[in-house]
């Protein structure tokens, strides 16, 4: 049976325990007995960023794919991407479910009839090798017709909204052309979260004005919002951004690993001890990404991470309101 979508999770265990932070793996493994892969899907959605109706260019950070794998434009159609990557996933370990995770651009933005379209592609799968569907988008394309969609979807498997907040401060979203504001974002998770969907919500430290105060601040408003899933990743330039160009220009820094694990730890010490870290750090093309260029892969960062909190005699929470 699918878990209570709405249950709060479990607190620490195993080796997230011994991390002082909270990881998705097992808490992935505690809640449905098995191994979760994600599967990324471009639904081909458009985003209000990019179309005029809001902005042009995208956010300064956000590359023409919107964030996204571009296989929609590649000519793969949606059911194609999402059969490939099941059988993907399967040969390597036969008996895992699927994150069914539409990742590119924004996903609610679109009309009623088309969200039923993609979502009629999962059929064939769910309850079967889909155990979350995942989708992202931004906290002011969230119409009701759209979370009441959502709602139908999450009474026969997990959904998960994955909400960029990405800095807790109006002026700093202003400047990377988010347009939305705080307090957008902060309705849009108590909505989503009113409809019984679990909210992810996402972060970049290292924006530039943003600092380690900003980082601090953006944990507190994530903390606050009881957002179930946190993702958070160091700045990251990007080729065919808007920061690409600022960043030529000198305009930009990025953080080196040791500023970013310290600022991390600000960040994850202010999260409640509950919210389950889906991601600690960005990852991009070798060939898409300018800066920062670091040696440290995934698992180094994460055992600085707990590190830098040994160190500090803190863990995920110690700093919570
Ligand atoms: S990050 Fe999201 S909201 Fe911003 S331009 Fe990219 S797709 Fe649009």
């Amino acid at each position: 049976m699918r878990p209570d979508p709405t249950s709060v999770p479990a607190p620490l265990h195993g080796t997230a325990g011994e991390l002082g932070f909270r990881t998705l793996r097992p808490w992935l493994a505690a809640r449905f007995g098995r191994t979760l892969h994600r599967v990324a899907l471009d639904a081909g959605s458009d985003c209000p960023n990019r179309d005029g109706s809001k902005g042009r260019g995208g956010c300064a950070y956000c590359d023409v794919e919107g964030s996204g794998t571009g296989a929609l434009k590649s000519g793969v159609d949606l059911a194609s991407q999402l059969r490939t990557g099941i059988e993907r996933v399967r040969k390597r370990d036969p008996d895992c479910r699927v994150v069914a995770y539409f990742q590119s651009y924004s996903n609610t933005y679109v009309e009623p009839a088309r969200l039923d379209e993609v979502l009629a592609v999962l059929e064939p799968h769910l309850q079967r090798e889909i155990g979350v569907v995942a989708l992202a988008t931004r906290p002011d394309t969230l119409p009701d017709w759209a979370l009441a969609r959502l709602a139908r979807l999450a009474e026969r498997v997990e959904v998960w909204l994955e909400l960029g907040l990405e800095a807790a401060d109006d002026a700093i979203l202003a400047a990377i052309n988010r347009h939305h504001s705080v307090a957008d974002f902060r309705g849009a998770v108590e909505r989503a979260q009113a409809h019984g969907l679990l909210v992810v919500g996402h972060a970049i430290l290292g924006l530039p004005g943003d600092g380690r105060a900003g980082a601090r601040r953006t944990a507190e408003v994530l903390a606050a919002c009881g957002c179930a899933g946190i993702k958070v990743h160091q700045l990251m330039v990007l080729r065919r951004t808007i920061f690409e160009k600022r960043w030529r220009a000198g305009e930009i820094e990025t953080l080196d690993e040791r500023a970013y694990v310290e600022w991390l730890a600000d960040f994850v010490e202010r999260l409640r001890p509950e919210q389950v870290l889906h991601r600690i750090t960005g990852d991009a093309p070798d060939a898409d990404l300018l800066a920062p260029r670091w040696e440290l892969d995934k698992n180094d960062l994460r055992n600085r991470l707990a590190d830098e909190l040994r160190r500090r005699g803190t863990r995920q929470g110690s700093r919570a309101n």
